[in-house]
Parts: C-alpha cells; sequence; structure tokens
C-alpha cells in the first residue's frame, strides 16, 4: 500500500476511536489527576500500541513513522499521548535487542494487552542529565542480579506490568569508557513493588504519573537481563531514537491542535466590531507558529524514515524532537494569547494542552543537552561536558 494511503488508514482509525475520548474526557481525568484507563485499554485492544510489535509477535510489524501518526493523531485530537507513549518506544528497545526466547515470553502478551510495558528507568536524582554518572547498581550473585539504588522521575509504574531499568554493573571508576559497564533489565514490577521496590509518587504540573523509586536488594533474574552485560547504555540509546521520534511527532499532533483551535477561535471572536483573526497582528504570529510546525514536521518524518531503514539518526531525532517542541511551545503560546482571559479556563483545554506541551522542552531530554549533542556530534565543536 502507498505510504500515502497507510498513513491515511491509520489516522483515520486512530482519530475514529479518539472521537470516543474527547477532550472534555482528558479534562476530566486532568482535573483529578487520574490515569486515562478506559482510553488506553481501547488503544490496546484496537492494536494500537502493539505497532512496533512484529507481526510474528502479534503486533502490527510497523515502524516508527507509522507508531509515530498513531501518537500523532492521539495529540491532535486533544488527548495525551504521554500516558501510554513509553509501551511505543520502550517495544523497540526489547524488539531490537531482546533475546528470542524474551521476545517469545513478553511480545505477544503485550501486543495482546495482558501486559504493559509503559516504564523506563534511567535518570537518577545526584546524576542528573549525566546518565553515565548514574550509581544505582546491579550485582550478580550467581543466577540473579541483586539491585541497590534510587531513581527518580520514572513514569507510568503504577499503570505497567514491566519496566526497562538502566544499572551499573560496572563501577564507573573501573571502565575504559563512561558509557561502557551499564545493563538494562526488564524489571517485573508486580513481583518487584514491595519486594525490594518502592515507588513513591510525585506531585507534578501536568497530569503525568511519575515516580521516585528506592531499590532495595531487587533481585532479578539473569534471563531478564537484555542484551550483553555492560552493553545496556548502546542499546538504550537506539531506543531513545525512538522515542524522540515518537516524542517529536505528539508535539507535532499538540502544534496541529493549537493551530485549529486558535485559529477557529480568532474566526469567531468579535471584538472592536470585528473577528480578531482580522488583525495582522492575531494572523501573523499564528501564520509563523503554523510554518514551524509545518518545518518540524518534515524533520520529524526524516527522523522516522533513518530509524525504520536502520539507518543512523541521533542528529535527527534530536534535532526533530527540539524543532517540534519548540515548535508546539510557541504554538501554545500563540493559542492562549489570542484566547485571551478564556486561555485560562479549563473548559477551554487550551491551559491543559499548554502545560502537557511544555513538558517536552525538559523531559524526555532537555533542549541544552539536544544542543550540545548537535553541536559536538554534528559540527565537531569541543566537548562542553
Ligand atoms: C514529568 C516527567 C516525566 C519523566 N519521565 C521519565 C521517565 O519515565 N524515565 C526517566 O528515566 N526519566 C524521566 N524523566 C526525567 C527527565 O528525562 C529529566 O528530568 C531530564 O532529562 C533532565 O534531567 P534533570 O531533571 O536531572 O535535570 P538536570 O540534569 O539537573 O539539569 C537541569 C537543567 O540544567 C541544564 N544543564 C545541565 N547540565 C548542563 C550543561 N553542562 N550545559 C548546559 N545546560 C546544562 C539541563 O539541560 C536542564 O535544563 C521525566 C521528567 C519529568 C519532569
Amino acid at each position: 500500500m502507498a505510504e500515502a494511503e497507510r498513513h491515511e488508514e491509520i489516522r483515520a482509525g486512530v482519530r475514529a476511536l479518539c472521537a470516543q475520548f474527547p477532550p472534555a474526557y482528558f479534562r476530566d481525568i486532568d482535573q483529578r489527576r487520574a490515569y486515562p484507563e478506559a482510553f488506553v485499554a481501547a488503544l490496546t485492544k484496537a492494536g494500537w500500541l502493539a505497532a512496533l510489535i512484529p507481526q510474528d509477535y502479534g503486533g502490527a510489524g510497523l515502524g516508527v513513522r507509522e507508531a509515530s501518526v498513531v501518537m500523532e493523531e492521539i495529540n491532535r485530537s486533544g488527548g495525551n499521548a504521554g500516558a501510554c507513549h513509553g509501551q511505543m518506544y520502550n517495544m523497540s528497545t526489547l524488539a531490537r535487542h531482546g533475546s528470542a526466547e524474551q521476545k517469545a515470553r513478553y511480545l505477544p502478551r503485550i501486543a495482546s494487552g495482558e501486559l504493559r510495558l509503559q516504564s523506563m528507568g534511567v535518570t537518577e536524582p545526584t546524576a542528573g542529565t549525566d546518565t553515565t554518572a548514574i550509581t544505582t547498581f546491579a550485582a550478580r550473585k550467581g543466577d540473579r542480579y541483586v539491585v541497590n539504588g534510587q531513581k527518580v522521575w520514572i513514569s507510568r509504574v503504577q499503570h505497567s506490568d514491566l519496566m526497562i531499568l538502566l544499572a551499573r554493573t560496572t563501577p564507573l571508576a573501573e571502565v575504559r569508557k563512561k558509557s561502557d559497564g551499564m545493563s538494562l533489565f526488564l524489571v517485573d514490577l508486580r513481583e518487584a513493588v514491595g519486594k525490594g521496590l518502592d515507588v513513591r509518587p510525585i506531585a507534578n504540573m501536568v497530569n503525568h504519573e511519575t515516580n521516585e523509586l528506592f531499590f532495595q536488594n531487587l533481585e532479578i533474574p539473569v534471563e531478564n537481563r537484555i542484551g550483553e552485560e555492560g552493553r545496556g547504555f548502546r542499546y538504550l540509546l537506539d531506543g531513545l531514537n525512538a522515542e524522540r521520534a515518537i516524542i517529536a511527532a505528539e508535539c507535532i499532533g499538540d502544534g496541529y491542535w493549537f493551530i485549529d483551535k486558535v485559529t477557529r477561535y480568532a474566526s469567531e471572536r468579535v471584538v472592536f466590531g470585528r473577528p480578531i483573526g482580522k488583525n495582522q497582528g492575531v494572523q501573523f504570529p499564528i501564520a509563523e507558529a503554523y510554518m514551524e510546525i509545518e518545518a518540524a514536521n518534515l524533520m520529524r518524518f526524516k527522523a522516522c524514515d533513518l530509524f525504520d531503514a536502520g539507518k543512523p539518526c541521533g542528529a535527527e531525532a534530536n534535532m526533530a524532537k527540539h524543532l517540534a517542541a519548540k515548535a508546539s511551545w510557541e504554538a501554545a503560546n500563540v493559542c492562549l494569547q489570542f484566547h485571551g482571559g478564556f486561555g485560562f479556563a479549563s473548559e477551554y483545554d487550551v491551559e491543559r494542552k499548554f502545560r502537557e506541551t511544555r513538558l517536552y522542552q525538559v523531559a524526555p531530554i532537555s533542549t541544552n543537552q539536544i544542543l550540545a549533542y548537535i553541536a559536538e556530534h554534528v559540527l565537531g565543536l569541543q566537548r562542553s561536558f
């Protein structure tokens, strides 16, 4: 099937599902700081969250390009894909680097919705952006690893069955390269919570279920290690490129939502005897924000296509996420501004989407880290940290 046709089919399918969960549904969930359980269940049942799972394991066997279209449409319809996007990009880590046994054990059950793999535990309170400085340690003891340490800002743990965990298996002082000596594990949260893993929710600005994690002698069977010991950071980077491209698409979806919303409002709101959208002072910032979304969207598809072709895409994935997050934030500001006071009223959904899209300049990677990556790895400037 031609790519455009396939996209249209995906867009139409996701839109039809999202129509059953209008902005009012997400507004209510946001106000109650609840989890959009019914929405995530419907999305899973319809097979959309299994987009990246190979067909042999019960998934749709699609690429990041198509997965990103699913996530874009959720945000474009006024929803918040942040409640379930982990399931998309975590899948690419397991599908690409998991053993045949791990894939056979987990992927079909994730595809059917029996299990959720929504969480990824990387960030630590003391290491912050400097991931190689993490200290959570997994010590090998026979056929198990024993994990001790702490993580922060780990999302969707309370609504997931499985979590991908990054831990040191060799202390930083003993490795040749800082990125060596870290390993990835699949943690079965159903067994771990309360038995070596303590979860403490963090109240935050967005309705984003996120937590502090405390590991105290948590035991993980050796067969739950993903790939080789010590190479976890490399596997993680690969999955992070998928994450960046997918988050870029969510920002693009937000961006179009803001532009549609403000364009409609500006055409209808009459002040000084004419629609506010007749004034160039209102039109131009909206037009500018729209152009930036369109431009960022090109980089988003470039990153997706490189990833799907198995080609290096670190620069493009980072640039796509950065440009899309900036563009959606610009569109959010314009949308809020031209709704005047009504932009602050919850019933318009603008203030909620404004908060939701703001997150993407900080998480999953902050803007400065992307700028440093481009300066160093693309432009060849000196390493700054
Ligand atoms: C709602 C939410 C959900 C999250 N979910 C997850 C999750 O599921 N899993 C997970 O592992 N993490 C998650 N995170 C963590 C997120 O990835 C980090 O917050 C983010 O990477 C920044 O790290 P930090 O907060 O420690 O900031 P810090 O490292 O403390 O940095 C603070 C600021 O200083 C800047 N800065 C730091 N060093 C430099 C430098 N050398 N040069 C220039 N600027 C610098 C940073 O760019 C940043 O703006 C989440 C965060 C939030 C807020």
